[in-house]
């Protein structure tokens, strides 16, 4: 594997810094791909040697397991973000944040929204990301993916079925390589006022100064989850280091060590207090991953 070129591979990586929550865990082996064709290689490899793997973003929608006796394959490398008059070129290694400053930059409006999302371009297509009532596949023209054959398609946004934080993608075993958008113009002074304002918002309403990974589940129709939960009286409620989020209760933080199973153990504790108290399936919007 080591004389694979285009990636970088450490053995029996921990992957604590790597998931936004911040539970420890750790990999047989940790592969950062810096070319298309080091990720084609390695996969082969991988592939011919019955090695199981993950592609993993930013892990800002996930709650990883403790070991995963794999490869975890990061696309770090693969960060381009081209602009050419309005269309934009994400390679899916690239942070939603620099994909939403480098759109402002050429004046171009629509992926405003987009600076807060802690993800990557391939976490976000895959899970159809979005806030203010805007999304992933509002701009999207197409993408480009590896497919099962290791062969790259270009896969129009009409070819992939999407609804609110949710892609066909996902039970696909595809990795999504690069999205291309196309953008209004727009002003910048005002796309960066509404970027200064939302941030302000956010702030206000959302834990971030401690470890979490956005909303734990889907707004119900009509409704907030977070508002359902605050009614069960959870706020606050902890599960070993994972606790319902005494500033939003849609947010589960780690409060000091939480394990892959303080937070599941609490997911599980407000599905079940919501659903007794209000007949309220609420869906998951993170995911959680099983390794075993
Ligand atoms: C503070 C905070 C605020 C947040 N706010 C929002 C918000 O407003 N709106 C919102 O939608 N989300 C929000 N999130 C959640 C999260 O940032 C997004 O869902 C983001 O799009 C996930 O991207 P990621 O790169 O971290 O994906 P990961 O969590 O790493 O992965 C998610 C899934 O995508 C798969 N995947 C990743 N890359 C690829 C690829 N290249 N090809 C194929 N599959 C891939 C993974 O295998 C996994 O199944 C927030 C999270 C945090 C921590």
């Amino acid at each position: 594997m080591n004389e694979i070129k285009g990636i970088n591979i450490t053995e029996n990586a921990s992957l604590k810094n790597l998931n936004t929550y911040k539970i420890a865990s750790s990999a047989k082996y940790l592969i950062r791909v810096e070319t298309i064709e080091g990720l084609i290689n390695i996969l082969k490899y991988l592939k011919e040697h019955n090695i199981k793997y993950f592609i993993l973003g930013a892990g800002s929608n996930i709650v990883i397991d403790e070991y995963f006796d794999g490869a975890i394959i990061k696309l770090d490398g693969l960060n381009k973000v081209a602009v050419k008059e309005q269309t934009i070129t994400a390679w899916a290694g690239a942070m939603m944040g620099i994909l939403s400053c480098e759109s402002v930059n050429h004046n171009l409006t629509g992926l405003e929204w987009a600076i807060n999302i802690p993800g990557t371009i391939g976490g976000s297509i895959v899970g159809n990301a979005g806030a203010y009532n805007k999304e992933m596949f509002d701009d999207l023209i197409s993408i480009k993916v590896l497919d099962e054959n290791l062969e790259i398609k270009e896969i129009k946004k009409e070819e992939i079925k999407h609804s609110y934080r949710h892609t066909d993608l996902k039970g696909k075993p595809w990795i999504v390589l690069e999205a291309i958008f196309k953008l209004e113009k727009g002003n910048k002074e005002q796309s960066l006022e509404l970027i200064k304002e939302r941030k302000e918002r956010r702030l206000a309403s959302q834990p971030l100064d401690m470890p979490s990974a956005g909303s734990v589940f889907r707004n119900p129709e009509n409704d907030h989850a977070g508002r359902l939960i605050e009614a069960c009286g959870l706020k606050g409620k902890t599960i070993g280091g994972a606790m319902v989020s005494p500033k939003h209760a849609n947010f589960i933080v780690n409060a000091g060590n939480a394990t892959s199973n303080d937070v599941k153990n609490l997911i599980k504790l407000v599905h079940t207090q919501v659903k007794e108290k209000f007949n309220v399936d609420l869906v998951l919007e993170q995911e959680i991953i099983d390794w075993k």
